[in-house]
């Protein structure tokens, strides 16, 4: 049997570019793969792979193809991989790096595609205490199980379940991209390979039944809004066989009265008497784990901070706890007495005749004040 001219066999012209040969290589490899012929057709693909093969080695390699051009066959020598070099064994790995991994994803995935069934989430709100301490919680989630009507076929009792027209009951499809052919799930039966044409009542065709069943779960202590805990396999069952989903629950942090959490801190507001700012006190504040006591200065100022190291909360991953910010707020007196108005007043003529000492707040901001319009 005579030898057919290599441009011939890829069906290229003979100034074709290395980008041509490639392509025209790819489109016959991909038609006469072995994976792809199967029964009376496999001893002519291969033949028909081979020469494919070996057109493309001597024309996409630089040298070999000017040695081709010049002498024909005999400027290449096309036993180079010796008798009995394996046929096509080498393809995956030769060309790799064109093929990338459809191969594998493709090939040999005949029957029933399997899927894992989907991840669930359940939203829980929990307290600013709870999340600090941490808590065991009983959830109610659901759970499925097959429908006692139809044993899990999800066919009314006494019909029939039909192979999938679409996939012929393999539960997957050649789709073609290109030139490549992927194998994909069937769209019509979604893998499960058979149609159910009369569903039964009870499970709307399903197969199966949702029932409720009660989780432990353990937050850990640290835990903040926003966060999630991983139950596996607490999710929707798998079809056909496929692993179940996983369940996430998600933390939501009511919203506390006092306290607002800020990553491992908290901050709250404290609101002091005009008097006591000025005159300075001890005062109470609240902590997540009972009270405390500030010394308030004399002469503080609203907005003024104070910290309480450690008496914020120990987040999930942290080492320490936070802190808790008290936030000064000035409270105004309102519902004044006569009397009141009166002290009030004769206390502001004696502090004006101070002159701006006794407000420095307001002194450099006059002071700034100036400076704008200066
Ligand atoms: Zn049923
Ligand atoms: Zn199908």
């Amino acid at each position: 049997m005579s030898k057919r001219d290599y441009y011939e066999v890829l069906g290229v012209p003979k100034n074709a570019s290395d980008d041509e040969i490639k392509k025209a290589y790819r489109k016959l490899a991909m038609k006469h793969h072995p994976d792809r012929n199967q029964g009376d057709a496999t001893k002519a693909a291969e033949e028909k792979f081979k020469e494919a093969k070996e057109a493309y080695e001597i024309l996409s390699d630089g040298q070999k193809r000017a040695a081709y051009d010049q002498h024909g066959f005999a400027g290449v020598d096309p036993n180079m991989r010796g008798p009995g070099a394996e046929a096509y064994g080498g393809f995956a790995e030769a060309f790799g790096d064109i093929f990338g991994d459809m191969f594998g994803q493709s090939r040999g995935r005949g029957g029933k595609q399997v899927y894992r069934g989907s991840d669930l989430s359940y939203a829980m709100e929990i307290t600013l205490e709870e999340a600090a301490t941490g808590k065991d919680a009983q959830i109610r989630i659901p759970s499925w199980e097959a429908c006692g009507i139809c044993h899990g076929s999800g066919a009314k009792p006494g019909t029939q379940i039909k192979s999938c027209q679409t996939c012929g009951g393999a539960g997957a499809v050649q789709m073609r991209q290109g030139f490549f052919s992927v194998q994909q799930t069937c769209p019509t039966c979604r893998g499960a390979g058979k149609v159910v044409s009369d569903p039964c009542t009870a499970c709307h065709g399903q197969g199966k039944t949702k029932k409720q069943k009660t989780l432990e779960v353990k937050i850990p202590a640290g835990i903040d809004g926003g966060m999630r805990i991983r139950s596996a396999g607490n999710g929707e069952p798998g079809t056909n066989g496929g692993p179940p989903g996983d369940l996430y629950i998600e933390i939501r942090l009511k919203k506390h009265d006092i306290f607002e959490r800020d990553g491992d801190d908290l901050h709250c507001s404290v609101p002091i008497s005009m008097v006591t700012a000025a005159l300075g006190g001890e005062i109470e504040v609240p902590t997540l784990a009972g009270k405390a006591a500030i010394d308030i200065p004399e002469g503080t100022q609203t907005g003024k901070q104070f910290r309480l190291r450690g008496k914020g909360i120990r987040g999930v991953r942290s080492n320490y706890p936070g802190d808790l910010y008290c936030h000064i707020v000035l409270e105004t007196p309102v519902k004044l007495t006569d009397h009141q108005r009166k002290l009030l007043r004769d206390l502001e003529e004696s502090l004006q005749s101070g002159g701006g000492k006794h407000s420095p707040v307001g002194e450099s901001w006059t002071d700034r004040l100036k400076n704008l319009f200066n």
